[in-house]
């Protein structure tokens, strides 16, 4: 539909420079001589020191007394931080060498013909590009659509993913990523997201639910003036690109949406400052944009602002501590999301009710979704724990568990009962223990399932759980402990497993009316814990204790009884579809001869011992 120049933005100063807009060849902004230090765990007097030492906080929140934060300080003031009592990890030694190597690498990833998308970070045209290959790949599932135009001129895109023949009106989920320009994973992540969606429509069970149920809008680049600025220009580009008219530039778009945009908390009023609110509530093209576009579509009922880095999970509200309303369906949600984050690629994200896991904060976009629209909200800090410059190694797994994150959130939300479950401890603004993983040979493991009334009410009585050790058979009961003063929660204690194990759950529950509700964050199966010994980080975890594809038994032996199951599961796969997906030997999301020879290879060639 759109032509080239539709693309670029005809008159835009895309069109007019179109080489030097992305290439990341010539940024004058340099940071020689300068390191990025971690600190774990500042007071409030250490706090003041570094703001007086430090050229500047190098994250996306302000650094708070007791939590951690990294700083942007020059060498010869490495000694001082010492010589003052401050214990700060240098995590990035050179920045600029650090920003050298980005730059060349992603010189050659600009020249390298037909690389593969998510190889490297993309400029804004190459997401806008990408966009639209998606929308001709998908014709029937993906749409593009534009919500405004910056002050310099550019289109802010996104692109629509819904399942064929979905109405216009099916209720939506709604993600931005690259609101804050330097947050670069946020946007491969983002993009990961949608190209999956499509890809594992029809294919994979939770995509499929996740799209029968909802569309989603995302809109990758939700600041492009700032972004484009972070490649061509300032690496550590924040703001948008204001002129504010007093030699400074661009405005905190995420301190600029108009709830509680009023008294400034941890925003700035003071241009030239990385957290500027600016001069009015909604004065940006860019948060104007967004506010008309969620005011005009009722049908949207999740949004999603991510951002990088310090993997959290935010919720409402920022601006106060004050518990918000649903406050008792937000710490489910956020558990989901962490468990499904986690059970990913095993990195941990904290989770919790910003203002109380962090600090608070005015005028910011997921406070104004759920204050002044109704609309359940979030804050997302993607990987890592230290630095904006990731190793391209990182697009991939970030993509995935925020991916699983979405999905487990997609299966739960909306329905009569929301049932989540996890392993102790259980408060949501703590870590999980681990991905849902347990030491092989436990017999003090507890799991606890939450039940709260969604759409519909719970049944008293009616909650059911059963487990099953390894792939086939059947399912056994468990008997539920009811937690004594919290109606909502039951526990039970997981059997022994022995390494490389997994455990199934079946968890269900009923309503008042009779509807069967399974647990949120299922998948085929429902929800798996593994025995294996490893512990979780928050830079990940692995596994001395390889799961066997061919174990399905769980009895730590692979014979040939494995070898038939996978083969009778796989021709009632073929003859009744769908969708055992963990049958896809070779990652691609299908299931073909291919797979089944793959698996009989690696059967006989003993790598399931
Ligand atoms: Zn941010």
């Amino acid at each position: 539909m759109l032509g080239l120049a539709g693309l670029l933005g005809a008159g835009s100063p895309a069109l007019a420079q179109p080489l030097a807009q992305g290439v990341p060849f010539a940024a004058p902004v340099r940071y020689d001589g300068q390191a990025a230090v971690r600190v774990e765990n500042p007071t409030a007097e250490q706090l003041e020191m570094l703001l007086s030492l430090a050229e500047e906080p190098l994250q996306c929140g302000l650094p708070q007394p007791g939590q951690p934060s990294v700083w942007r300080v020059r060498w010869e003031r490495l000694d001082r931080l010492a010589e003052l009592g401050i214990a700060a990890e240098v995590v990035t030694p050179d920045l600029q060498r650090e920003l050298d190597i980005e730059n060349q690498r992603l010189a050659g990833a600009q020249l390298a013909e037909n690389a593969d998308y998510f190889a490297d970070y993309r400029t804004y045209e190459q997401m806008s590009l990408r966009v639209n290959e998606l929308v001709d790949q998908y014709p029937g599932m993906a749409s593009r659509f534009s919500i405004g135009t910056t002050a310099g001129g550019r289109d802010i895109f996104g692109i629509r993913i819904a399942r064929p023949g979905a109405p216009a009106d099916q209720p939506a989920i709604l993600l931005n990523t690259l609101i804050h320009a330097r947050e670069w994973i946020t946007g491969t992540t983002g993009m990961y997201i949608a190209d999956e969606l499509l890809r594992r429509y029809g294919k994979e069970i939770q995509a499929t639910q996740a799209l029968d149920r909802f569309h989603i809008l995302l809109i990758p680049v939700l600041n492009p003036d700032g972004y484009v600025h972070s490649w061509t220009t300032d690496r550590f580009w924040r703001k948008n690109r204001r002129n504010n008219g007093d030699g400074s530039f661009g405005v905190d778009l995420n301190r600029n949406f108009g709830f509680q945009w009023d008294p400034p908390l941890t925003a700035s009023t003071w241009p030239e400052d990385m957290t500027y609110r600016g001069p009015a509530a909604f004065s940006e093209p860019e948060t104007a944009a967004l506010r008309d576009f969620v005011t005009a579509r009722p049908y949207i009922r999740a949004y999603f602002d991510i951002h990088s880095f310090s993997q959290l999970i935010m919720s409402p509200w920022a601006y106060t501590s004050t518990v918000p309303p649903r406050s008792a369906e937000y710490a489910a949600w956020n558990v989901i999301m962490q468990t499904g984050i986690a059970r990913r690629e095993g990195v941990l994200y904290r989770a919790g009710q910003l203002s109380r896991i962090l600090y608070r904060t005015s005028g910011s976009s997921a406070d104004w979704a759920f204050g002044s629209r109704g609309i359940p909200a979030w804050g997302y800090e993607l990987r890592s724990t230290d630095s904006f410059v990731l190793p391209t190694s990182e697009i991939l797994p970030s993509g995935r568990e925020v991916l699983q994150g979405l999905l487990d959130f997609a299966d739960g939300f909306e329905r009569p009962l929301l049932i989540s479950a996890g392993l102790t401890p259980s408060t949501p603004t703590e870590a999980l223990p681990s991905a849902h993983v347990v030491s092989p040979g436990s017999t003090t493991t507890r799991l606890w399932i939450d039940v709260r009334p969604g759409t519909g009410q719970f049944q008293a009585g009616s909650l059911r759980a059963a487990v099953r050790l390894g792939r086939f058979g059947e399912f056994t009961p468990v008997t539920l402990t009811p937690e004594s003063g919290n109606a909502s929660r039951w526990w039970f204690t997981l059997p022994a497993m022995v390494c490389g194990s997994e455990l199934f759950l079946d968890i269900t529950a009923q309503t008042t009316t009779g509807q069967t509700v399974a647990l949120a964050a299922g998948g085929p199966g429902g929800l798996s814990i593994r025995a294996r010994s490893a512990s979780a980080s928050s830079t990940g975890q692995t596994f001395p204790c390889p799961t066997c594809r061919a174990n399905f038994n769980a009895d730590e032996f692979t014979n040939l009884d494995d070898l038939g199951d996978y083969i009778s599961a796989y021709y009632e796969y073929v003859n009744t579809p769908p969708w055992p997906i963990w049958m896809d030997v070779s990652g691609d999301m299908e299931l073909n001869l291919d797979d089944l020879g793959d698996f009989i290879t690696l059967y006989y060639a003993g790598q399931c011992n």
